[in-house]
């Protein structure tokens, strides 16, 4: 049999609902050979995440998942098996961190300007460990201003509602070099979201490939057959790595770890030729086994 893996993932580092070691629990039960943990701006679950790996067998890849502009696009560049010691690569995870921080004191202060009053310790409270949007909408859900995620996000959350507040984002350009400084790999998640027409991707990647890109995430939830197919055409056209995974942030209605025959499977060769390509970049993969 075939093994399949997850690329991927989010924790409650971020916005997932797992913990690492529940996460990795869940990869290990649903017969995964590995997965990269990948949560928005932070690396500070990979740790818990990398213990429970050696606990279960299931090998772990380091990752992040960086917002990033490119001109008006707003891009999400996966990072895997940098340097998790990198100071240059840690410098650059604060300045996300502060530009989230900024973001989110924007949020308060908008949302207190239409008489919603947010309390931080209850805020954290529900988020756990680094506050996000979807933590914002979960506060807004329990105090009654809107009836679920969706809502809140329409309402307060998303682009174009009165209380959104732009985050810094640092660009394509800077997050590529920084991945690549620290050893790793970048690669342009969910290309589909960037332009649902796909029209523009090739320019993009094309921009993309010479700032140091590395792979495409061909295998997404989002993506169909026809999609799936275009875009490894693309990978091989601009000699980049097919990548995939599910994007699993713990919600029952996404799609299940590693996904199933139904969705999408992401084979194990694949973490294979990264790893072959990582070996490239440098000497030895921290962490990694
Ligand atoms: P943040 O990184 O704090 O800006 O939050 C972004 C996260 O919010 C994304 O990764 C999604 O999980 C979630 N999100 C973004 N837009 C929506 C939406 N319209 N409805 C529900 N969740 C969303
Ligand atoms: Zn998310
Ligand atoms: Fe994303
Ligand atoms: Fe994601």
């Amino acid at each position: 049999m075939n093994p399949y893996i997850d690329l991927h993932t989010h924790s409650t580092f971020s916005d997932g609902l797992l913990n690492p070691v529940s996460l990795v629990d869940l990869a290990s039960r649903r017969g995964l050979a590995a997965i990269a943990l990948t949560d928005h701006d932070t690396i500070s679950g990979l740790p818990e995440a990398f213990a429970q790996g050696h606990k279960t067998g299931v090998e772990i890849l380091s990752g992040i998942e960086v917002s990033a502009d490119l001109g008006q696009l707003n891009l999400h560049i996966l990072g895997y098996g940098f340097n998790q010691e990198h100071s240059n690569f840690l410098e650059f995870i604060s300045k996300l961190q502060r530009a989230r921080d900024e973001r989110n004191e924007g949020i308060i202060q908008r949302l207190a300007n239409v008489g919603i009053v947010i309390e931080r310790e209850y805020l954290l409270s529900i988020a756990g460990s680094q506050i996000g949007r979807p933590h914002f909408a979960s506060l807004l859900v329990r105090l009654g201003h809107a009836v679920d995620q969706q809502d809140a996000f329409h309402r307060f959350l998303k682009k174009g509602s009165p209380t959104f507040v732009e985050q810094n984002k640092p660009s394509a350009e800077e997050t590529i070099r920084k991945i690549n400084e620290a050893g790793g790999l970048a690669v342009l998640a969910h290309p589909g979201t960037t332009d649902p027409n796909l029209e523009s991707l090739p320019d993009t990647i094309s921009t993309l490939k010479d700032y140091g890109l590395s792979g495409l995430e061909v295998y997404y939830p989002a993506h169909n057959k026809k999609r799936q197919s275009y875009l490894n055409s693309l990978a091989k056209k601009y000699d980049l790595l097919p990548t995939g995974g599910t994007d699993f942030h713990g919600n029952g209605h996404s799609t299940p770890l590693g996904g199933n025959s139904r969705t999408l499977r992401v084979p194990l060769n694949l973490l294979n030729d990264i790893k072959i390509k990582l070996r490239l970049h440098q000497p030895v993969l921290p962490g990694c086994s």
